[in-house]
């Protein structure tokens, strides 16, 4: 911990990322006043020591240590503690927004390096965070929570306590339509698009070489007996049509898309 009182001299600190060697993904972010080799180190040791963390279970994954690559990704001169913090959370953000599966359980910043906030730096952090949604959490077996249940008690309280939350007149959206709804009119643009696109290709998708258990299958089965297939007009359009190269000017769905490829590159968002 960096002496904080007034009168220190610049002060240097590192932002540093993790990968696994030959890799080009990144899956820890950190910041270190140290040298990032002794942060390695000190990652390390504390894996070792049993530390619960997913970047913990990825570094005892990893027990040949020259195979986890630490390295500086900047060098943040400053006199404000806060633009140490400030800078990790701004590799973490934009590595995040690159597809990169940080293994980090919060944003960066200050509140994870031991540094105690006041009540004044509290409130104006709760004001900006109000309404944000939570970056990405690790999923499957990075997530902290992998592999854990919670008690059947636990359970029964929050079924009981989120009943009905967002049905009906609950549902924050309830009765708005058209230009009322929050998400009218959005359209990500074709790159945000493309990039969302291959973040969940191949084994990167959730779903990646999962097969469902025979059980599974059944239970899905039974579940959708009796109900036509495709199920919507939209699915047998994305069936029929899309799977196939097929077009008919005389479906809907054909039509949309064709449009909004057309208006795609002309800056139409
Ligand atoms: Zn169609």
């Amino acid at each position: 911990m960096p002496d904080t009182s007034r009168g220190w001299s610049p002060f240097v600190g590192v932002v540093y990322g993790v990968r696994e060697m030959g890799s080009t993904e990144y899956r820890y972010v950190g910041l270190t006043t140290k040298t990032v080799s002794r942060r390695k180190s000190e990652h390390f040791a504390a894996a070792h020591r049993g530390r619960k963390s997913p970047f913990g279970d990825w570094l005892r994954a990893h027990p040949d240590r020259e195979a986890a690559y630490f390295h500086s990704l900047e060098l943040v001169l400053s006199e404000e503690l806060s633009d140490l913090g400030a800078a990790e959370s701004r590799w973490i953000a934009k590595l995040r927004e690159e597809g990169n599966r940080l293994l980090n359980l919060n944003e960066g910043g200050l509140g994870n390096h031991g540094y105690t906030w006041t009540e004044e730096q509290r409130a104006a952090a709760s004001i900006r965070h109000t309404g944000r949604r939570r970056l990405n959490v690790p999923t499957g077996p990075d997530h902290p929570s992998w592999g854990t249940r919670r008690s059947d008690e636990t359970r029964a309280r929050m079924s009981e306590q989120r009943k009905g939350m967002n049905s009906g007149r609950a549902n924050p959206n309830f009765g708005r339509f058209g230009a009322e709804h929050p998400s009218f009119g959005r359209r990500l643009s074709p790159e945000i698009r493309q990039r969302l696109s291959e973040q969940k290709r191949g084994e990167r998708n959730p779903n990646f070489g999962k097969v469902m258990s025979e059980e599974g299958r059944n239970k899905r089965s039974d579940a959708l007996k009796g109900r036509p297939m495709p199920s919507s007009v939209r699915s047998a359009h994305t069936r029929h049509h899309t799977n196939k190269g097929v077009f008919k000017d005389t479906c809907k769905h054909c039509l949309d898309d064709q449009r909004s490829q057309a208006n795609e590159g002309n800056g139409n968002d």
